[in-house]
């Protein structure tokens, strides 16, 4: 999905507007401020993770190997999630299904994250390769396409997240919770041949990328990171993907990196919302990684 640039001014434009019309932030005294920001101590009740589903039932991103749309995965790996992190006590997670096209799915998301504040924002996707990479097979009678060469999952976050580190830091736990359930991340973002899909890796060992421009990542006032949960184009992994017992897998992994990131986390400061977008950054680039 691409956005163009002169959406990214409409959407900041409308936002700031909005951000306006809720009146003036109340200021803090420095002695209020430093009382909220005491030790943190984890609330899962009061913990707010928003899942977002990533892409819509009208633009429902790559196509699987067998022709399943991505959306389909993203949807049923969502609310595995969401039903985990509710067991284990999150009661406000909550999952976030924007309908339409890709630019209005966006300006729903902005929308909705800056007038319903949370915790932690995690964008669920998952994976397809460039054009090139892609081969033809025939499944149940139809012409599909494919590409077993690549496979695994990966992390993405923004640099322009105004809560960049705190982001890194849920990306780290993510990326080691994955790992301790045995899976492990695609290293082949940092090749030159993804081109201007190619990713700065800044955490080897978790498997966490940069994306910057990344519209769903910088613009939410909230720490926010982007899975990637494996490739649909791989034959092998699709199969996984839709294995219930391997979202399951996926899940857990995600609660437990919550729950770590919990820990961390002093409770959310309440008050009127600002939204981040700044329409005079550089132009809005908001390509999925899978797009
Ligand atoms: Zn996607």
């Amino acid at each position: 999905m691409k956005y163009g640039w002169q959406w990214g001014i409409f959407v900041a434009a409308a936002l700031l507007c909005a951000a306006a019309a809720t009146g003036p932030a109340q200021a803090q005294s420095g002695k209020a401020a430093a009382k909220k920001s005491a030790a943190a101590t984890c609330e899962p009740a009061q913990f707010r993770v928003i899942i977002d589903v990533g892409h819509s039932e009208e633009v429902p991103g790559a196509l699987s190997a067998r022709g399943v749309p991505e959306y389909n995965f993203n949807l049923n790996l969502a609310r595995k999630i969401e039903a985990k992190l509710r067991e284990a006590g999150f009661a406000k997670a909550t999952l976030l299904i924007t309908p339409g096209k890709a630019m209005a799915g966006l300006l729903s998301r902005i929308t909705y994250t800056a007038r319903h504040p949370g915790d932690l924002f995690l964008s669920i996707h998952h994976d397809a390769v460039p054009e090139a990479f892609l081969q033809k097979w025939i499944y149940d009678g139809k012409e599909r396409r494919y590409c077993d060469r690549f496979s695994g999952h990966s992390i993405f976050v923004s640099n322009d997240n105004d809560e960049y580190p705190a982001s890194l830091k849920f990306a780290r736990l993510l990326g080691l919770q994955l790992k301790a359930q045995g899976l492990q991340y695609t290293p082949h973002y940092v090749e030159k041949f993804m081109g201007r899909r190619q990713r700065q890796l800044v955490d080897a060992e978790a498997g966490v990328y940069r994306f910057d421009h990344l519209v769903v990542l910088r613009s939410t006032n909230m720490p926010a990171v982007l899975l990637e949960a494996g490739s649909i184009v791989n034959r092998d992994e699709e199969l996984r993907m839709a294995d219930p017992e391997h979202q399951a897998l996926i899940a857990t992994a995600v609660v437990r990196a919550v729950e770590q990131f919990c820990q961390t986390r002093p409770p959310r400061k309440q008050g009127p919302h600002r939204f981040a977008l700044n329409p005079f950054q550089q132009p809005a680039e908001a390509a999925a990684p899978s797009e």
